[in-house]
């Protein structure tokens, strides 16, 4: 803002330099110019002032010659002499005319009231040594300013006998010209005006070594003189008819022992330096203000441009804090379902393990028939060999390697279905992981006298899923159906697999049905009895989240013969891993 206007400043004063250096010049030249034509003026107004006054010079010369003139101062003058010179000052609107003796004495004169000591005057005495005498001067009564030409009359002898003295009144000649411009003015050697254009300057005097004028009376008005470029210049307080402000040109006229003086008002000249400084001020002053816009608009311009930067930058770092808090609030949630996932997985677990405990008995029924039967085909084998009958014995050893085949397979069954699984859906056989929820079931089945009818597909059934928890979800449903089938007359557990887009396995019952269709998958809804068979209300909502995360559907309805259907249904697996 300071730097700007220290700026501003700088350019305002070096405008403001260059308009006076204009201004300057202009007036420079507008003042040459002045001059020369006010020369001209002077000179034209001089002229005609000389020629004016030379026709009395040039009468007083004629008359000098007259013999009436001669007559006079030789003989004693008569009324033909006074009638003679009246007749030639009428005519030629001369003041007076005289005719003076040797001595400088009066004659006779046209008018006859001029002062007596005529002969005492510079120019009467010249006329008076043969030579034409001028000068200025009072010429009272008849008037304060005259100019006087003397001319020698000559006697037959060729001596000086007299002269004729012409007085001309100057009020005559400058009346013709007063108020003319520019105003003009003579002064004599004494420095005294004595002929003007502006009457108010008559008598005004030169003071002593220097310009200007003063009047002849009364305090002097202002006035101030200067030197610019060679030329004078007056400043002056002189009167309305008076320029303010004036050029002084000069010129001398020794012809009439005059200086011809002329003021030019210069008004008019500093009026055309002032608009010529104007213009180029005006001109530098819209150029610059162009040039401070421009700048100021591209000063505007980077501000705007900064601030949006700023803006940008502030947004940026916003956007990402706002980017760290929603990375640490995903790890948060990764670290949330990861938890979560593990939770799951102990509830599967744990639901496994409980459904281990109900099918305990079963299990160990099932264990324990085969090995019963080994133990009485073992005893019974003892005795085919001690009856020397190998071939009987070979049949029981046979048998009993069957049985432990079985118990093996049920072991087996077992440990798997302990096993934890977690991880992506794979691509497993449906058959084989509903035959063998089956036989881990099969003991507790059989306890209860149901009849599991099973028809086994064709060919293998490939399915996404895990063969774990799809066991999982089998036992439970299959130990559901028993447990619901309890108090049924009719207990058949039908176990169906349907193939369409894709693969679905039907467990149908003959139980009551389910109380509530809408509940049964809610964790802790349960119908069982505390004590009897003591259910949790875990199975089926364990079952519904294993089953959903392997990409499958699971639903429980009632079919219209009673009994419940709980279907699962399963995403066919492509093939490409099997044609690998
Ligand atoms: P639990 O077996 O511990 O009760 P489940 O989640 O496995 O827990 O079962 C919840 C409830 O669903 C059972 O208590 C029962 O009322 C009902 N249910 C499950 N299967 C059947 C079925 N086949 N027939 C009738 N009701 C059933």
């Amino acid at each position: 803002m300071q730097q700007r206007a220290v700026i501003v400043l700088a350019f305002c004063l070096v405008v403001l330099a260059l308009a006076t250096g204009v201004w300057r010049y202009a007036y420079k030249q507008g003042l040459d110019q002045l001059a020369a034509r006010g020369q001209a003026d002077l000179a034209l107004a001089g002229d005609r002032l000389v020629g004016q006054l030379q026709r009395y010079r040039d009468l007083a010369v004629v008359m000098a010659d007259h013999p009436g003139v001669s007559e006079a101062l030789i003989g004693r003058p008569d009324g033909g002499t006074e009638a003679l010179l009246l007749e030639v000052a009428d005519k030629s609107a001369a003041l007076d005319l005289l005719i003076l003796d040797p001595d400088g004495a009066l004659v006779t004169s046209a008018q006859g009231k001029v002062p007596r000591d005529l002969g005492t005057y510079p120019y009467v005495q010249r006329a008076l040594r043969g030579a034409l005498g001028w000068g200025h001067g009072s010429a009272e009564p008849l008037t304060r300013r005259a100019f006087f030409h003397a001319a020698p009359v000559f006697g037959t002898s060729g001596g000086v006998i007299g002269a004729v003295l012409m007085v001309t009144d100057l009020n005559g000649i400058d009346y013709n010209w007063r108020g003319t411009n520019p105003a003009a003015f003579f002064t004599d050697a004494a420095g005294e005006v004595y002929i003007s254009n502006r009457s108010e300057l008559l008598f005004w005097q030169r003071p002593e070594g220097e310009p200007g004028l003063v009047p002849p009376q009364g305090a002097a008005p202002p006035f101030e003189a200067r030197l610019i470029g060679g030329h004078e210049i007056w400043k002056l307080g002189w009167g309305p008819y008076l320029p303010q402000e004036a050029l002084h040109l000069t010129q001398a006229l020794p012809v009439i022992g005059m200086t011809g003086e002329v003021l030019l008002d210069v008004a008019q000249t500093q009026a055309l330096a002032l608009a010529q400084a104007a213009a180029v001020a005006g001109l530098c002053l819209a150029f610059g203000s162009l040039l401070f816009l421009a700048a100021e608009r591209r000063r505007a311009l980077a501000r705007a441009n900064a601030q949006l930067e700023y803006r940008v930058a502030e947004r940026t770092a916003a956007l990402r804090e706002t980017n760290a808090k929603l990375v640490a609030e995903a790890a948060e949630r990764e670290e949330a379902q990861a938890a979560l996932r593990q939770a799951q997985d102990d509830l599967v677990q744990a639901g496994k393990l409980s459904a281990l405990g109900q099918m305990s008995a079963g299990i160990s029924h099932e264990l324990n028939q085969p090995l019963m039967a080994i133990r009485s085909f073992a005893e019974n084998a003892v005795q085919f060999m001690e009856r020397g009958a190998p071939e009987r014995a070979g049949d029981n050893l046979n048998r009993i390697s069957d049985m432990a085949r079985r118990m093996g397979r049920i072991i087996q069954n077992l440990r798997a279905f302990a096993r934890q699984e977690t991880g992506q859906p794979e691509r497993i056989e449906l058959g084989r992981v509903i035959e063998a929820a089956i036989d881990l079931t099969r003991g507790h089945v059989e306890d209860a006298g149901v009849r599991l009818i099973y028809d086994a597909p064709k060919g293998p059934l490939w399915v996404k899923g895990g063969e774990v928890r799809l066991g999982q979800v089998f036992v439970n449903l299959i130990t559901n159906a028993v447990d619901a089938m309890a108090e049924s007359e009719e207990k058949i557990l039908r176990v169906e697999v349907s193939e369409d887009a894709a693969l679905a396995v039907h467990f149908r019952d003959t139980g009551p049905g389910i109380e509530m269709p809408d509940k049964v998958f809610d964790p802790f809804y349960t119908t069982k009895q505390v004590g009897k068979t003591a259910g949790m209300g875990l199975g089926l909502s364990i079952s519904y989240g294993i089953v959903q995360s392997l990409g499958g559907q699971i639903k429980g309805s009632n079919s219209d013969a009673g009994g419940a259907t709980f279907t699962v249904t399963l995403e066919r697996a492509e093939r490409k891993a099997e044609a690998a």
